[in-house]
């Protein structure tokens, strides 16, 4: 970050420090936590599975699979889909490492296509032009919680017998033309790291059509023992199993299960929450010299997972870094989503990627700034944001 920041009079007192992405924990994760350690079941059981059945009610989707991260989730389902060293995956540069990485874990080629500058989504015609013989799977990210053009990437996807996997780690409300993200391509990836929009501390959850290559990720996500390896830990005796493949140690801990279970039956009224300081925000904003989110498109539903404000460093004679630091000075959080993936030097050294090679994704990441967004925020918490951040501009 460039220079520190001085204001005259901080917004908020350093002890009321406003975190970033904080998570909402109430009484009943505590309690459903404490039951675990209490019965010491603590790794993957009943309570994993419970939290499978009820996500995948939520979403609507026939099986799921859950994983101690979003992370996993996405290394093995490029696994899962079958890709060989070589096959090329098309993402965004728009994106958290993460993304990126797990193909790079499953042994698949990154290959980048820069974002529609208004949506921050893939732009089906770039991710078209960055196709080669050897693209095998295309990757969407549905940034902030805005649904990507789905009905131009499930087309590409069906005339070039494409794999698609989402990654839904901002997604989870997400809509478009009426059905759920992560049910479009064959296999949507879930995060539910502290600051997502449900929490289980860490964790990750595979939705899939095909009953098939659930049970294959299950397999995988423990060691690639037979399935329901984890029944070994039960009172029916002991059971062998069977290494059928090379697998991982993915699997969520009924610890981590227990807290999901009771932010589960929040996802709505926790959606709602962030739709009313989101609408607050944007009354508070038009004036100012940043440019707002663009407004949802139709016959879509946005996550609401990230504001992101873009710093007009030329109109309010602020740079973004400087952005961020007036922000902390006043004792609020905030975050960047995202640096562009080529502005890393790891990818630069491997892949010879440059930013200005993806100039919407560069110019985004260098100007933005995420400013708290959690169901959590009292009235007046808003109201401290909107006052720094108008001090601040
Ligand atoms: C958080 C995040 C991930 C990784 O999720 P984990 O559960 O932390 O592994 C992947 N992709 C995006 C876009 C994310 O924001």
């Amino acid at each position: 970050m460039s220079k520190p920041s001085t204001v005259v009079r901080p917004v908020r007192s350093k002890e009321r420090f406003l975190v970033f992405g904080r998570p909402t924990i109430e009484d009943a994760e505590i309690a459903e936590v404490v039951d675990s350690l209490k019965k010491c079941w603590l790794g993957t059981g009943p309570k994993v599975a419970r939290f499978e059945r009820e996500f995948a009610a939520y979403a609507g989707a026939p099986h799921s699979v859950a994983m101690h991260s979003c992370t996993a989730a996405l290394h093995l389902s490029i696994l899962a889909a079958g890709l060989k060293p070589g096959d090329e995956v098309i993402t965004t540069p728009l994106t958290f490492c993460a993304t990126v990485n797990a193909i790079l874990h499953a042994g698949a080629t990154p290959v980048l296509a820069d974002v529609d500058r208004k949506t921050m989504n893939l732009d089906p015609e770039r991710v078209e032009a960055a196709l080669t013989p050897r693209t095998r799977a295309i990757l969407p990210v549905h940034f902030a919680g805005r649904p990507c053009d789905m009905d131009a990437l499930t087309d590409l996807a069906r005339r070039k017998q494409l794999v698609m996997i989402e990654d839904c780690a901002h997604a989870i409300e997400t809509r478009y033309k009426g059905k759920q993200a992560g049910l479009f391509g064959d296999f949507g990836c879930f995060s539910f790291y502290a600051t997502k929009n449900i929490t289980t501390g860490e964790g990750g959850m595979v939705l899939t059509k095909d009953e098939s290559k659930a049970a294959q990720l299950k397999m995988l996500a423990l060691h690639g023992m037979s399935k329901d390896a984890w029944k070994r830990f039960s009172d029916d005796g002991y059971k062998h199993y069977s290494v059928v493949e090379l697998g991982f140690k993915y699997n969520m801990m009924d610890l981590q299960a227990a807290i999901g279970l009771h932010q589960l039956p929040r996802i709505e009224q926790w959606h709602a929450r962030r739709a009313e300081v989101w609408q607050a925000y944007d009354r508070a904003f038009a004036s100012l010299p940043v440019e707002r989110p663009a407004p949802p498109e139709p016959d879509t539903r946005h996550a609401l997972h990230l504001y992101t404000l873009l710093v007009d460093e030329g109109r309010a004679r602020l740079t973004r870094d400087e952005f961020l630091s007036a922000m902390t000075a006043h004792n609020i959080g905030v975050g960047v989503h995202y640096l562009s993936v080529p502005e890393h030097p790891f990818y630069q050294r491997t892949f010879g990627w440059k930013p200005e090679h993806f100039p919407n994704a560069m110019e985004i990441g260098r100007r933005t700034v995420s400013i708290p967004l959690s169901a959590g925020l009292s009235d007046e918490d808003v109201a401290d944001v909107i006052t720094a951040v108008k001090s601040v501009l």
